[in-house]
C-alpha cells in the first residue's frame, strides 16, 4: 500500500527563532506565572485530548497505514490525561516553597527552595507514540510555569497537522506552538537557544541534539532507546511469562521504546515459552495480521530492516517461528521468535523496534546480569520470577532507566514513579513530580532574620572574633 504522505508546511530557522522570541518575550512579562495559570493552561491541555481524541487517532492511523484507535486512546490519550489529573492534583504542593534546614552556625537564617519555570521549553518527538511523547512533556513543562514549542517527528504529517491546529484552537502561541517540517527544520529547532530541551528518540540523534543545544548551554532531557531485557528463571508460570512478554513485544507491532527486546531464560524452557507466546499473540490477534488489533511497521524502509534482520540470523542458522503470516503491502510484519541467534547479529546488536523476538539461554542470575551489564544500559528490565532472591540478584547487578517486577510495560503507567534512562538510554526523568522539577529551576533562598546576620561576624579587620570563630568552627 502506497503510503500518502502530507505535506508538511516547514518552516525557516528565521520564523523558528521569531517564535521563541515572542514566548520568551510573554515569559519575561510574566516569568513566575500562579496555579491559577498553570492550572487553566492543564485544563485546557485535557481538553484538547479528550475532544480531539477522535480525529488525532484517526490522524495517527493515517500515518501508520493502520493503527487501532483503540491503541491510540489506551496508550496515549489515556495517560496523557492521566498526568494531567495528577499534576493538576498535586500542583498546589508542587509548588509551595520547601522550607531547608540551616547550621548551627547559621541557626538564624532561614532556607527555603523555590522552584520557578525555566522560561521556554522545546520538545523533540519521535513518532512512535506521537501524541503522549508531544503532550506528555508538555503536562511538566505547563505544570512548571514554562512556555513550550513542539516539533513533531516528519513519519506523522497527519498527526502533525490535526495537532497544531488543536493546539492553535486552545492556546495562543505565545504560550504552546507547534513546528512542522522535515529532519533539517528538527535539526534547525535542536539549535535554537531554548531553556531547555526535551528530545524523545534514537540514542544516535539524542547525541546530535545534545551537541546542537551546547553552543547555548541549553540543558537537555534525552528520552532515548535501547535494549530492554526481560529475565526469566523458570519458577514464573509461562503462560503468564508469554502473556507478560506478547503483550509488552506486540503493543504498537513492536514499536515501543521500553518493550522488551529480547529474553534471557533457561535453555529448557525456550521452546515451550516461545510455543506459549506464539500461542498467546494468535489469541491477541485471532485474524492475524488483518486483525484491527495489529499496527503497521510505520515506513517501507522500516520494515525493510527489520525483515533483513530476521533473515540475517535465519541464514545463520537460529530457528524463526512466526505466529502468522504477515502483510507486505499493509507494512504489517509476521511476528517471529528467534531461537539462540548469534550474538553478532544485527538481531542482537541494535534496538529491534519491531515484532522480533530473540530467545537467548541463560541459566543463571549472575550470567544474566553479566549479558545485561556487557551492553549499554536499558531503557527498561523486565524480571518474571517467584524467587525474590532471584528477582533482588538481578536488580542489584545490574542498571537501568525502570523496572517492571513480574510483568511488561507497567511502570511507565504510574504517575507518581519518575521515567528516563540512564547511561546511553538516556539523560534525566520526568513524570509527576520529577517532571515539574525537572523543567522547574531549584531557587535556593536564605534570609536573615531578626537582627543578626551571621556573615557580619566574619567581616573585617580580622581579631580576636575571627580567632576565636576559628576556634568554635575548625578547631585547635
Ligand atoms: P529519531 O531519533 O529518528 O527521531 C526523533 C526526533 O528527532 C524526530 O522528531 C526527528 O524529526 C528528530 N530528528 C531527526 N534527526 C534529527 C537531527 N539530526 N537533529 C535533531 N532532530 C532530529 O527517533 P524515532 O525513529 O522517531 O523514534 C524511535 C527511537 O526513539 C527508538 O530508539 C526508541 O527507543 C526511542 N524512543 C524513546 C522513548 C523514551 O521515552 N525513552 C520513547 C519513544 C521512543
Amino acid at each position: 500500500m502506497p503510503q500518502a504522505r502530507i505535506e508538511q508546511p516547514d518552516m525557516q530557522a528565521s520564523d523558528m527563532t521569531a517564535l521563541l522570541e515572542r514566548q520568551r518575550a510573554a515569559f519575561r512579562a510574566e516569568p513566575d506565572p500562579p496555579r491559577a495559570i498553570r492550572d487553566d493552561r492543564l485544563r485546557r491541555l485535557a481538553a484538547l485530548v479528550k475532544d480531539g481524541r477522535a480525529r488525532l487517532a484517526a490522524a495517527i492511523a493515517q500515518d501508520f497505514g493502520h493503527r487501532s484507535v483503540h491503541e491510540t486512546l489506551l496508550l496515549e490519550a489515556g495517560p496523557a490525561l492521566a498526568a494531567i489529573r495528577h499534576a493538576r492534583g498535586h500542583l498546589k504542593a508542587w509548588m509551595r516553597p520547601q522550607r531547608r534546614a540551616s547550621a548551627l552556625e547559621f541557626l538564624s537564617v532561614r532556607n527555603r527552595v523555590r522552584y520557578q519555570p525555566l522560561g521556554v521549553v522545546g520538545i523533540l518527538s519521535p513518532w512512535n507514540y506521537p501524541l503522549f511523547l508531544a503532550l506528555g512533556p508538555l503536562v511538566d513543562v505547563l505544570a512548571a510555569g514554562n512556555r513550550a514549542l513542539l516539533k513533531p517527528s516528519e513519519f506523522t504529517p497527519a498527526f502533525n497537522a490535526a495537532l497544531a491546529e488543536a493546539v492553535a484552537a486552545r492556546f495562543a502561541p505565545e504560550e504552546v506552538a507547534l513546528v512542522q517540517g522535515g529532519v533539517a527544520e528538527a535539526e534547525a529547532f535542536s539549535r535554537l537557544p531554548f531553556d531547555h530541551l526535551v528530545f524523545t528518540g534514537s540514542t544516535a540523534v539524542g547525541r546530535r541534539v545534545m551537541a546542537a543545544a551546547a553552543p547555548n548551554l541549553t540543558p537537555v532531557t534525552l528520552e532515548l532507546g535501547g535494549k530492554c531485557p526481560v529475565v526469566l528463571d523458570g519458577t514464573w508460570p509461562l503462560a503468564r511469562a508469554a502473556r507478560d512478554i506478547a503483550i509488552g513485544k506486540l503493543l504498537n507491532a513492536g514499536q515501543t521504546c521500553i518493550a522488551p527486546d529480547y529474553v534471557l531464560a533457561p535453555r529448557a524452557v525456550l521452546r515451550p515459552l516461545a510455543e506459549a507466546i506464539l500461542a498467546e499473540i494468535r489469541a491477541m490477534y485471532p485474524n492475524g495480521a488483518q486483525d484491527d488489533g495489529y499496527t503497521s511497521v510505520i515506513t517501507a524502509q522500516h520494515a525493510g530492516r527489520l525483515e533483513g534482520m530476521v533473515a540475517e540470523a535465519r541464514d545463520a542458522g537460529a530457528e524463526v517461528l512466526e505466529a502468522f503470516a504477515g502483510d507486505a503491502a499493509a507494512r504489517k510484519l509476521a511476528p517471529a521468535i528467534v531461537i539462540d541467534p548469534p550474538r553478532d547479529a544485527r538481531l542482537m546488536r541494535e534496538e529491534i523496534f519491531g515484532p522480533i523476538l530473540p530467545l537467548i539461554p541463560c541459566e543463571t542470575a549472575a550470567e544474566a546480569a553479566a549479558f545485561i551489564t556487557a551492553g549499554e544500559r536499558p531503557l527498561a528490565l523486565y524480571v518474571l520470577s517467584r524467587d525474590r532472591g532471584f528477582r533482588e540478584a538481578i536488580l542489584s547487578r545490574t542498571q537501568s532507566g525502570g523496572v517492571t517486577l513480574n510483568g511488561t510495560i507497567l511502570h511507565v503507567a504510574q504517575t507518581d514513579l519518575p521515567f528516563g534512562g540512564v547511561g546511553a538510554s538516556g539523560i534525566g526523568a520526568y513524570h509527576g513530580i520529577e517532571g515539574f522539577r525537572r523543567f522547574s529551576h531549584a531557587r535556593a533562598i536564605a534570609e536573615p532574620l531578626g537582627p543578626v546576620n551571621p556573615m557580619h561576624l566574619a567581616r573585617p579587620p580580622f581579631g580576636a572574633l575571627a580567632k576565636l570563630l576559628e576556634r568554635v568552627f575548625i578547631g585547635g
